[in-house]
């Protein structure tokens, strides 16, 4: 099958809610936005879990400010090397890196607003390489059998 070779980074608990801090999952497993992006034939790229990886699955929810220290921007530098190594490959041979889609007023994983540790990072380092990348959010409000909806283009 001939491939679209185009590629989405998403926040890991998009894929995997089971990252989540204990009482904030809003699925059973995956977001259903993944089936859209299934549909539209993009490579999905899952970024680590920085709060998990850090604290366990036993965290309490924590702020942007109490997340920020020396050792936890560290982290998030190092988890997502392996990543940009993968991507630059990817863009050398031909793949397009269409969209981030992080998760809207996360300590770590939120776009817009207060931007998350980790998206501070990550675009940080994108900026650097010269990597240029569309955003995708998911809302505050969005959960498995709800209402809302959020466009892929
Ligand atoms: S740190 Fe990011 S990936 Fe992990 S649970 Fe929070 S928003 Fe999701």
């Amino acid at each position: 099958m001939k491939r679209e070779k185009n590629l989405v980074l998403v926040s890991h608990c998009i894929l995997n809610q089971n990252s989540v801090v204990d009482p904030l999952a809003r699925a059973r497993g995956a977001f259903p936005i993944v089936n859209k992006l299934v549909k539209k034939g993009y490579g999905i790229i899952q970024l680590p879990c920085p709060e998990f990886k850090f604290l366990g699955p036993n965290r309490k929810p924590m702020s942007k400010e109490e997340y920020d220290c020396k050792e936890y921007r560290e982290l998030c530098k190092s988890l997502f090397k392996p990543i940009l190594e993968d991507i630059k490959k990817y863009i050398a041979s031909g793949y397009k890196l269409k969209t981030i889609i992080g998760i809207n007023q996360s300590p770590t994983c939120s776009i817009t607003g207060k931007q998350g540790v980790f998206m501070e990072e990550i675009f940080h380092i994108l900026k650097r390489e010269n990597i240029s990348i569309e955003t995708i959010e998911i809302p505050t409000d969005y959960v498995e059998g709800g209402k809302t909806d959020i466009e892929i283009y």
